[in-house]
Formats: structure tokens, C-alpha cells, sequence
């Protein structure tokens, strides 16, 4: 395969093309501009790198999403197959692991049981690979029987490590979070893990705040803080696609601690929901990528639990 160094044009396209998407709101309509029109810097739609300092730790990215993948001499460990509305991604995702190794796809993992991580699912199914996913995601999915999306075949119920080739890939789940069926990845050997919409790198969340279990998150990443881990890899790529650390950890844990103490005051003074909504305001993250999309979906989530006790 090509390997791809982000240069920095390609980390400005993506940082643009990461911003409504991570929140997934609409796209806001072109503003009429004074300039001419100029060739933007384009990322390319479906992207594979390496991750700098490991021999075997893959990110494939298809437009806002991407997933990890591990190569091992006894086959590949793939996760979520990112290809919600794209009926060839699934393929595209296994052709590209294709150019990195000939070994066998052996697992693919769904990080949870949202169709924009996980649809797509059928080429890995084809190529040979055993699906799984935390149980709830199984129950979740079952009765939808979404064609573009094939039930893991394996579940997990608190944790389960996967060994291949000589790595070890973690899989635990930590509890309610950003869904009911979330699991974090973690590469023990290479201190790297994978989390997917709990923990968006430097980026205020939103529409995915709509199943947010608010307080549970927030017991969620702790958990993850006190891992053993020196980096992040998000499912979206925030921040031009660089990896997230601690810092981006505690940051994105204080940021919801503060939307919940703002709207804990307003929920409590009986202002849900209408004028709670108008009124709140994440002081101090103004400037954060996200805000303004975001903070709709934050202060309504943030609503239902003080104004509603849900
Ligand atoms: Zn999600």
C-alpha cells in the first residue's frame, strides 16, 4: 500500500471535513463569498495510514468515519466498517487492507451498534471474518435486520481479549455511555486505543448526544483515564486526524461536567425546556470546533436529565 503521511494541506481538508460531520448536522449552506472560487484542498474520500511508532496499527478512514485495523502474521483484527450510506465501503475498506497484507481478515469488531460505524459489515462476512460486538448491540440490531448490516456472530458481555499473530487486542466494556453497547479497544503492547463518539478529539459533541447517558459517561471516562493507554484513536477524525491523548480525555470530561452544572441550575429553577434551551451557554467553549452545531443537542440532553429526570 501507499503509505500516507498527512501533509498538511490534507489535515486542513480534513479538519473542514470533520466538522459538521462529527456532530452530523447539516451542512450549513455556502455563505455567498467576495472570492473567487479556488480548488479547495480535497482529502481524499478513503484514506489508510499507518500509525507513526507501530509496525501493524492501521487507520482506514472512509469521508468522516474510520476505523482501526490490526495486521498480524496469522491475519487481520478490523473494526467497525464505516460505510453507512455508502453501499461499496465495505469492500473498498477489505480491498484496502488487501494492499497492506494477503493474511486472512479474521475478526471484525464493532465499537458499538450505531449503523454510521457499523453498516457495511457484509464484504468482512464474505471475506472469512467472525463479527463481534458487545451483546447489546446484537439485541439492538436483531429486530431492525438492517440489510447493510450482518449480526455479530460473537458477543461480548464485560470483557474478552482477542489474541492473533502475537497481539493482543483488548475489548471491555466500561457501561453506559455514549450508547448502551459501546466497547473500548486497547492494544496493550502498543499503548493505543480505540474509542469511538465517547471521546471526540478536541470537539464539542452533538447530534450523537440524542441516546447520551450523561452521567454514566462521565463515570465511563474515568475509566478510560485510568487506563494504560498514551493514545487515542477517535471514529471520527477530529482535529485533522490527530490522535487524542489524556489531556484530550480530561478536557472532553470537563466539558461535560460543565454542561451538566449549567444546566443543572436551569433544569432546577423549573426552565426546561424551552427557555433552559435558549439560555444555556457552554462559557469557555466558544472557540471549540463543534460549538455552535453542538450546543443545541448538548442542552437538550442535558434538559431531559435535570428538567425530567431522565
Ligand atoms: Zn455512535
Amino acid at each position: 500500500m501507499t503509505r500516507v503521511l498527512l501533509g498538511s494541506l490534507t489535515a486542513i481538508a480534513l479538519a473542514a471535513l470533520a466538522g459538521p460531520a462529527w456532530s452530523q448536522a447539516p451542512a450549513q449552506p455556502a455563505a455567498p463569498s467576495a472570492q473567487p472560487a479556488a480548488p479547495a484542498a480535497q482529502a481524499p474520500p478513503i484514506q489508510t495510514r499507518k500509525v507513526d511508532g507501530t509496525d501493524n496499527v492501521y487507520i482506514f478512514r472512509n469521508g468522516n468515519h474510520q476505523a482501526m485495523f490490526v495486521v498480524t502474521p496469522e491475519g487481520v483484527i478490523a473494526t467497525d466498517p464505516v460505510a453507512y450510506g455508502k453501499p461499496t465501503g465495505g469492500q473498498q475498506y477489505v480491498d484496502e487492507i488487501k494492499k497492506v497484507t494477503q493474511a486472512p481478515i479474521r475478526y471484525l469488531v464493532y465499537s458499538h451498534h450505531h449503523y454510521d460505524h457499523i453498516a457495511g459489515g457484509k464484504a468482512f462476512k464474505d471475506a472469512g471474518a467472525t463479527i463481534v460486538a458487545h451483546k447489546k448491540a446484537k439485541e439492538r440490531l436483531e429486530p431492525l435486520k438492517d440489510p447493510n448490516t450482518p449480526l455479530p456472530d460473537e458477543t461480548v458481555d464485560t470483557e474478552r481479549t482477542i489474541t492473533l499473530g502475537g497481539t493482543s487486542l483488548e475489548l471491555k466494556y466500561v457501561g453506559l455511555n455514549h450508547s448502551d453497547s459501546t466497547l473500548i479497544m486497547r492494544l496493550p503492547r502498543e499503548k493505543i486505543v480505540f474509542v469511538v463518539d465517547l471521546l471526540p478529539v478536541g470537539r464539542v459533541p452533538g447530534r450523537g448526544m440524542i441516546d447520551f447517558h450523561p452521567l454514566e459517561s462521565e463515570d465511563s471516562i474515568k475509566q478510560i483515564i485510568a487506563m494504560d493507554w498514551d493514545r487515542l484513536i477517535p471514529g471520527h477524525p477530529d482535529s485533522g486526524g490527530r490522535l487524542g491523548t489524556k489531556k484530550d480525555a480530561e478536557d472532553q470530561l470537563k466539558l461535560l461536567q460543565d454542561a451538566s452544572a449549567e444546566m443543572k441550575k436551569l433544569g432546577q429553577d423549573g426552565k426546561c425546556w424551552d427557555t433552559a434551551e435558549k439560555e444555556f451557554k457552554l462559557s469557555g467553549y466558544a472557540n471549540m470546533p463543534g460549538y455552535e452545531q453542538g450546543l443545541p443537542f448538548i442542552a437538550r440532553r442535558y434538559c431531559g436529565l435535570w428538567g425530567r429526570g431522565t
